[in-house]
Formats: structure tokens, C-alpha cells, sequence
């Protein structure tokens, strides 16, 4: 079967697993990147209604062609884009504001950067009336996410992951889809270029320290089989670790959903 023949009958049975309904309005995540990049084309080839919504985080020269790249999709895939723009929301780029961070936090660039980034996705799909938030985390992302957190001793932290957010019910949380969950990273990139689509295919400049790219050293080595047997391993394992649904409260600075009194992203802010 032809590649993008293959994949997108794959993203088409994750969606009809997920049960997408084609009359809910889905926020699309989008980065810029090949893999948020082709969400929005499959989802909007197969007739769901979404609006495109970009973080400008303002990393340099970087993130200038990334804004241009996601104009230039949603321009031809005729839908609405969003953009928030991180500098005149919070008076600094994202380099400043983790410098920031990090001059009193040992943190990694990508934890603050991805804790911030989920925060504004959440307030700002609420706010424009999203059903859900679709990103393009693929089968690359998501089996490095589970040795990561089998690794650090913490296989709970991947409990409500899957191709849709479970066990988190909240008026105030927009749940999260992942359309290409079950697709590799490597066909991904093949697919976006057969079908030209608008993407940097630069790595962004600040992911230099994360773990993740010391965990991906080892996914690279794996076949796309390989990967797919840890993704399911972690489905079964996932039913016995999963103890119904997760206690949310709002967070006592910002008024988001969270799990303790402050959220991760006030916490970063203090
Ligand atoms: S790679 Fe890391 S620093 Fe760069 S945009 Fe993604 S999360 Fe942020
Ligand atoms: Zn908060």
C-alpha cells in the first residue's frame, strides 16, 4: 500500500477510536512542525471543523518561520488561525522568561516551555470555545514519553495518555486529542513532504538539554514495531494502573484546572 494511502487510514481509525464527532470545533496545536502540520491536513481533509492556534514564542529567527509556515497552511487549508503571541501576553520571549525561570529552578528548557505552552492552550481553547485541542504528538513522542517516565520510577504520569485524554472530567478542561498517535515519526516526515505541506523541518534552537533527546537516541534504534509494541505494553499496563478519574481543583493564582493548590505553570512563575 503507498505510504500516504497507509497513513492516513491509520489516522482515520484512531479518529472513529476516539469517537471525533465532525461537528465538534477542535483547536489545532500548531507549532509549525511536520507532525502538528500534518494533523491540521488530515483533519481538515477528512471534514472536521478546526481552527488553527499558534504560540508565537518569539525564539528568534526561529520562531519568525514558524509563524509563516503555520499562516501559510491555515491560507490553504482556508481555516482560522489564532495566534498568541507570548511577548505582548506576558512581556517577555520564551528565552527570557525560562532564563528567568532557571536562575532559581534546575529545570530543562523543554519542561517549562511545554508546562507554559499547555497552560495557554487549555485558558485559550476555553476562551474561543473549543470542544477539544488536537496536537501532533506521533508514535515517536509517545513511546520516548512512556521510557521516560518508567525510567524516572513514574509510570502513573502515563496513565492518562492515549490517543484522547482519559479519567479527566472538568468544565474547565479541554480535552486533548492526539490524531497521530499511532504513527512514526519517519512517515510522518515522508508524508508532509509528498504533500508539500508548509513546515520547518529544523529542530527548534532550545531543545538542547532535554532528556528526551537522550531517550530518542535509543528510539531511533527501534523499529516502528518496536514502538508500537511499547505503546500497546503501556495500553495494557495503563488498565491495572489507572484508578478512575483524577481530582482536579483550580488553582488558587491563575483559576486553571490543576492538581494541586497552585498549577505547574504558577509554580514556574513564582
Ligand atoms: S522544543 Fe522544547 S523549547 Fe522548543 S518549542 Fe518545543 S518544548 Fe519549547
Ligand atoms: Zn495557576
Amino acid at each position: 500500500m503507498e505510504i500516504s494511502t497507509e497513513l492516513e487510514d491509520n489516522v482515520r481509525q484512531t479518529l472513529k477510536k476516539i469517537n471525533l464527532n465532525k461537528k465538534e470545533k477542535i483547536l489545532v496545536a500548531l507549532s509549525g512542525g511536520k507532525d502538528s502540520t500534518t494533523t491540521a491536513h488530515l483533519l481538515k481533509k477528512f471534514g472536521y471543523t478546526i481552527e488553527g492556534f499558534h504560540i508565537d514564542l518569539k525564539i528568534g529567527d526561529y520562531s519568525e518561520r514558524c509563524l509563516r509556515a503555520v499562516e501559510r497552511l491555515c491560507k490553504d487549508l482556508k481555516v482560522e488561525l489564532h495566534v498568541y503571541d507570548i511577548k505582548n501576553e506576558t512581556g517577555s520571549g520564551m528565552c527570557y522568561l525560562r532564563s528567568a525561570i532557571q536562575s532559581n529552578k534546575k529545570l530543562k528548557n523543554c519542561a517549562i516551555c511545554g508546562v507554559i505552552k499547555k497552560w495557554v492552550f487549555n485558558k485559550e481553547a476555553r476562551r474561543l470555545n473549543a470542544d477539544k485541542i488536537a496536537t501532533g504528538h506521533n508514535l515517536d513522542d509517545e513511546a520516548q514519553t512512556f521510557l521516560m517516565n518508567i525510567s524516572k520510577g513514574s509510570p502513573k504520569l502515563s496513565a492518562n495518555t492515549g490517543p484522547v485524554t482519559k479519567n479527566v472530567s472538568d468544565k474547565k478542561f479541554i480535552p486533548r486529542i492526539k490524531p497521530l498517535y499511532y504513527i512514526a515519526e519517519e512517515g510522518i516526515k515522508k508524508y508532509s513532504k509528498n504533500k508539500k505541506l508548509p513546515v520547518v523541518y529544523d529542530k527548534c534552537p532550545c531543545a538542547l538539554d532535554s532528556y528526551r533527546i537522550q531517550v530518542r537516541k535509543f528510539t531511533d534504534t527501534l523499529s516502528k514495531n518496536e514502538k508500537l509494541n511499547i505503546i500497546k505494553n503501556f495500553e495494557k499496563l495503563s488498565k491495572k494502573i489507572n484508578r478512575g478519574s483524577i481530582n482536579i481543583c483550580y488553582c488558587e493564582t491563575c483559576g486553571e484546572p490543576a492538581r494541586k493548590k497552585i498549577c505547574k505553570r504558577c509554580e514556574l512563575m513564582k
